[in-house]
């Protein structure tokens, strides 16, 4: 049995990346060591016991941004939330860096109940996961695992600056351009500026993080 720290389970939209727009659950587990300065979930980062819960239906009423998490059991996490989604939705595992933790009996449960599944990593950690689960690597502020290219289904790039495009030059011109997308980091008015730029030229993508501009988690 798999035992996960959760920080947060929340039913939304997927705002970024190539399912933007599409509803989705959002599992976001707890700790991560990357340490981006522009993170935007730091209350997932540290594992502190004195913040662990145990498998409760808490979880579920949990308020968002607070450094509370529980620590329950793949299949029961599946069930609970297979129980309160009535279609097959996506399934958006994220964090924190949800593959710091044993994920894949989590994926493997989550389609076995229908659910299209989307891990987003910052590929600093190997990916463990069922082969029809959705890879969003979004390359951060550690290296990205080589190997880890390769299992990408799509590459969303967060960009503040010219270097954040520069530093992985080389891995992106090995990657189908269909699958790559800049996202400007916090709906920075000059990064996006720079996305919109850079996307018109090599013929990648924008995402957005729509969920900010219509004020939803
Ligand atoms: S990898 Fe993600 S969760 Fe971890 S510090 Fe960076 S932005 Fe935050």
């Amino acid at each position: 049995m798999t035992k996960l720290l959760v920080n947060e389970v929340f039913w939304s939209l997927q705002g970024e990346g190539f399912f933007s727009g599409r509803p989705a659950v959002f599992i976001r587990l707890q700790g991560c060591h990357v340490g981006c300065p522009y993170c935007d979930t730091k209350y997932a980062l540290q594992r502190d016991p004195k913040h662990q819960g145990l498998q409760s239906e808490a979880l579920f009423q949990k308020a968002s941004g607070t450094s509370d998490y529980f620590s329950v059991e793949s299949d029961w996490l599946a069930r609970e939330i297979k129980k309160r989604t009535s279609q097959n939705i996506l399934a958006v595992i994220t964090g924190g860096e949800p593959c710091s933790q044993d994920i894949a009996d989590l994926t493997s449960q989550l389609g076995d109940f229908g659910f299209q599944v989307q891990v987003e990593t910052s590929g600093t950690e190997s990916i463990c996961c069922v082969k029809t689960t959705w890879i969003t690597l979004s390359p951060k502020a550690k290296p990205v695992l080589a190997e880890n290219w390769e299992k990408a289904s799509e590459v969303k790039l967060p960009v503040r600056d010219e270097q954040d495009i520069l530093r992985y030059e080389e891995e992106l011109s090995q990657i189908p351009r269909e699958k790559i997308s800049l996202q400007p980091v916090s709906c920075d008015a000059k990064a996006t500026a720079l996305c919109v730029r850079i996307c018109q030229q090599r013929n990648w993508r924008l995402s957005l993080q729509i969920h900010k501009y219509i004020g939803i988690l």
